[in-house]
């Protein structure tokens, strides 16, 4: 017997950037600075309580929405960082991941035919998750230098075949963030429309230089449109336990959960018992995350300084852009790969997350959520180009 004919439903996807890199990291025994992950541990009483929930017997399926414990931890950071009360019960879902709750979301609002705005640079799961529906992915370049909502295409873009606008701030990889403003113009263009909104804010507590987050769920008239999306691996540094969320309003939620419940049930159980316990004994650690990210920004940028890459402005994320036009004519890709196998360092090139990436940019991203030796032996290798 033969294998059938495959016909793809990606015919164009290959394996993620961040895997490649990662993988080639090993290969050539090389500093990952590339894919977005700590090199450092979760709180110990996190992981703690971890062992704890083990021991105890948490072993089995938890609710298909999550642990109400958590769910009401989520709701009570939602009213106390952003003022906007939710219903645990019927407007938070805890989720595999950030990526299970932008596939949960994306596959519940879009139907073939259907068009979905995205920002280039956009995050590498949207556009394949677009297509597997059966929607349209319509790509609006972030306007250069500061990666801003180019507000005269996305209005010239939304149709009555728009069904979602999909956004990003913080955002990866470069950093751009929202202004009040920008989602009160945002609110402006959409007012008469039918057009939903997925925020993925899984970078949200990571805004630097004093700015403030400003987070769907702190806009009245958004949220009744909008899934917000987060992830507990980005603010716990916990990349590897796929524990995210939604925040949608209950008609919203109804259908993510339709999805989600087939997607794939529920999440780890010890991790949402976990997780609850830690949001409850403190509250004030998405506080300091900021903090700590900023400071290590900054001694990247400190170390990179004489270096003859441009040091984009990071104003958020966990990720530095750099522009090495000065040093290079290579393609980002290929530039990336060369600095792995010559310069044992790793980083992720920008034009994989764009459509049409403009032919004269020459950017790659290094991630900074990194241990400070991590961070000087990168730099270290960067400054010899
Ligand atoms: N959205 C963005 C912008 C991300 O950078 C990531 C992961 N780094 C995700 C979603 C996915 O989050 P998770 O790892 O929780 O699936
Ligand atoms: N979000 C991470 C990044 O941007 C990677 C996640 C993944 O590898 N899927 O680097």
């Amino acid at each position: 017997m033969t294998t059938p004919p495959i016909i793809s439903r990606l015919p164009s996807v290959g394996t993620t950037i961040f895997t490649v890199m990662s993988r080639l990291a090993v290969e050539y025994n090389a500093l990952n600075t590339g894919q977005g992950f700590p090199d450092f541990e979760p709180p110990l009483e996190l992981r703690e309580r971890v062992s704890f929930h083990l021991a105890a017997g948490h072993n089995q399926y938890a609710p298909m929405s999550g642990i109400p414990e958590l769910r009401e931890a989520i709701a009570h950071k939602v009213a106390r960082l952003y003022g906007r009360k939710v219903s645990s019960e019927h407007e938070v879902t805890v989720t595999s991941g950030g990526t299970e709750a932008l596939t949960a979301s994306i596959q519940a609002l879009v139907h073939p035919g259907d068009e979905v705005i995205v920002f280039d640079p956009a995050y590498d799961s949207y556009c394949p998750i677009i297509e597997l529906v059966g929607g349209r992915a319509i790509r609006i370049p972030l306007l250069r230098p500061e990666f801003s909502i180019d507000w005269d295409r996305l209005s010239e873009a939304i149709t009555q075949r728009t069904r979602l606008l999909i956004i990003n701030f913080p955002h990866n990889p470069t950093g751009a963030i929202l202004s009040r403003e920008d989602l009160d113009r945002l609110a402006d263009l959409l007012r008469s429309t039918k057009v939903f909104v997925i925020s993925d804010e899984v970078y949200e507590h990571m805004v630097f230089d004093g700015h403030a987050h400003q987070s769907i769920n702190a806009h009245h008239e958004l949220s009744a449109r909008s899934v917000v999306v987060s992830s507990f691996g980005k603010t716990y540094h916990a990349t590897g336990w796929k524990v995210g969320y939604t925040v949608a309003p209950a008609a919203l939620t109804t259908e993510v959960r339709k999805v989600h419940q087939f997607l794939t049930f529920s999440t780890a159980s010890v991790l949402q018992y976990a997780i609850a316990d830690f949001m409850l004994a403190h509250p004030e650690w998405e506080e300091q995350l900021a903090a700590f990210y900023q400071t290590k920004r900054d001694r990247l940028q400190g170390l990179l300084r004489g270096s003859r890459f441009q040091v984009l402005p990071a104003r958020s994320t966990y990720f530095q852009l750099l522009d090495y036009s000065a040093i290079s004519d290579a393609p980002d890709t290929e530039l990336s790969i060369h600095l792995i196998k010559v310069h044992g360092v790793t980083t992720i090139p920008v034009s994989p997350f764009c459509e049409d990436p403009p032919s004269t940019e020459r950017l790659i991203r290094l991630c900074f959520a990194k241990q400070d030796a991590t961070l000087s032996g990168a730099a270290e290798r960067l400054l010899k180009l």
